[in-house]
C-alpha cells in the first residue's frame, strides 16, 4: 500500500465520516487517514493531504507533503492561510458541482423572473395583484465569473431561453454568451443585465468588487444573486441600493461571516432571500471520484493536477 493520505478537516463529524467512506470506496488501494489519528511516523510519509477548512498548523506538520487537494471549489482561505512557499493547492473541479450550481442559478433566476418575492410579500398582505409576465427571452442574466461554475450556469440559462452575458478576467468566447472582460466590460454588462449572478472567486481583486458605484450602474429594478463569497459584495452598499429601490431583490447564499449573525439586518429585509450556503455543496461520491483520478495520475507518473495560481489567488 502507498504512503498514507492525510484528511485534514474542520467540518461536521458526520460529513467527515462520509468523506472518509467515499474516499475509501473510490480509492480502495489508498489509505486515507484522519490527520489527528496519524502516528508521527505516518505523518512523516504523507505526500498528499485532502483538506476542508484545515488548521494550517496541521498542514505544516507534514514535512514531505507534495500537494494539497481541497474538497471545496473556493480556496481563498487556503491561499491566505497556508504559507506562500507551501505545496501546490488543487481545488475541487467536479462536473457534478457545476451541474448543481447551474441548477441553483436557474432556480433562483426563475424565482426573480417570475416575481416570486413580490407575490410572497403580497400573500402576507392578502393582496391580489398580477404582474406582467416577462419571457426569459426578454431578460438578460449577467454572470460575473466564467469558470467551471459560471460557464455551466451560462449554458443552463441559455438552454432555458434567457439572454446570457458573462464577465471574466481573461477574454473568453462562449457560444450564445455575450462575453466581457476588464473594467469597461464589467460596467457594460452591469448596465444591460436584469439579473446579475456572482460566481467569481474571492481574491484581492474581487474583494468588495460590487460596491456602491458599481451597484448604481446596474439597471433600475435589477436583481442580484450572490453564490460566490460574501465579501465580493459590499453588504451595506447592497442594502442601500435595495432600500432606495434601485435594486429589486438580492438572493444571498454567502456572507461576510457564516453562519450569518442572528441580529444581521439581512435576515429581516423584505428584499433579501437568505440561504445558508447551499447553492452547490460538494457531493461526497463524485468529489471522491475526482480525487481518485488526481491521486491515480500522481501515483502513476508523479503528475500533479492543475493547481491554484497563488499570485492570482484562484
Ligand atoms: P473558477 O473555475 O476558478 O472560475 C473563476 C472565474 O472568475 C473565471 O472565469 C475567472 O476569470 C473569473 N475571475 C477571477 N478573478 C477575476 C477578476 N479579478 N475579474 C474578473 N473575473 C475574474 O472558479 P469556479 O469553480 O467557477 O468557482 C467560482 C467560485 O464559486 C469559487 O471560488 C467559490 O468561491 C464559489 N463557490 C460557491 C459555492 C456555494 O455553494 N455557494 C460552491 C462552490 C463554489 P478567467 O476565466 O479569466 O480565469
Amino acid at each position: 500500500m502507498s504512503d498514507p493520505i492525510a484528511l485534514i478537516s474542520n467540518i461536521r463529524s458526520d460529513d467527515e465520516a462520509s468523506y472518509l467512506s467515499a474516499l475509501a470506496s473510490a480509492m480502495p488501494a489508498e489509505n486515507v487517514v484522519l490527520f489527528r489519528q496519524m502516528s508521527a511516523e505516518q505523518r512523516a510519509r504523507v505526500q498528499i493531504a485532502i483538506v476542508a477548512n484545515p488548521d494550517p498548523a496541521n498542514v505544516a506538520a507534514l514535512p514531505n507533503l507534495v500537494w494539497v487537494q481541497s474538497l471545496w471549489a473556493g480556496v481563498e482561505q487556503l491561499v491566505t492561510r497556508l504559507v506562500a512557499d507551501g505545496p501546490p493547492i488543487v481545488r475541487m473541479i467536479d462536473p457534478e458541482m457545476s451541474r448543481t450550481m447551474a441548477e441553483a442559478v436557474l432556480a433562483w433566476t426563475y424565482y426573480l423572473q417570475r416575481d416570486m418575492p413580490a407575490y410572497l410579500r403580497q400573500q402576507r398582505q392578502g393582496l391580489w395583484h398580477q404582474y406582467v409576465y416577462r419571457k426569459p427571452s426578454t431578460l438578460t442574466v449577467g454572470i460575473l465569473g466564467l469558470g467551471s461554475l459560471g460557464t455551466a450556469a451560462a449554458v443552463r440559462l441559455g438552454e432555458a431561453g434567457f439572454k446570457v452575458a458573462g464577465w471574466s478576467r481573461s477574454a473568453k468566447r462562449l457560444p450564445g454568451v455575450q462575453t466581457f472582460s476588464n473594467d469597461d466590460g464589467l460596467i457594460t454588462m452591469l448596465r444591460m443585465s436584469d439579473i446579475v449572478v456572482c460566481l467569481v472567486p474571492l481574491t484581492a481583486q474581487t474583494h468588495g468588487l460590487l460596491h456602491a458605484a458599481l451597484l448604481s450602474v446596474m439597471k433600475p429594478g435589477a436583481g442580484l444573486i450572490n453564490f460566490a463569497r460574501g465579501p465580493v459584495v459590499v453588504t451595506d452598499d447592497l442594502l442601500a441600493a435595495l432600500d432606495s429601490g434601485h435594486l429589486s431583490h438580492a438572493v444571498l447564499d454567502v456572507f461576510d461571516e457564516e453562519p450569518l449573525a442572528p441580529d444581521a439586518r439581512l435576515w429581516q429585509h423584505p428584499q433579501v432571500s437568505v440561504l445558508p450556503h447551499i447553492s452547490a455543496p460538494t457531493d461526497f461520491e463524485t468529489a471522491a471520484a475526482v480525487i481518485a483520478v488526481n491521486v491515480g495520475a500522481y501515483r502513476a507518473n508523479g503528475a500533479l493536477p492543475c493547481s491554484v495560481d497563488l499570485v492570482l489567488g484562484y
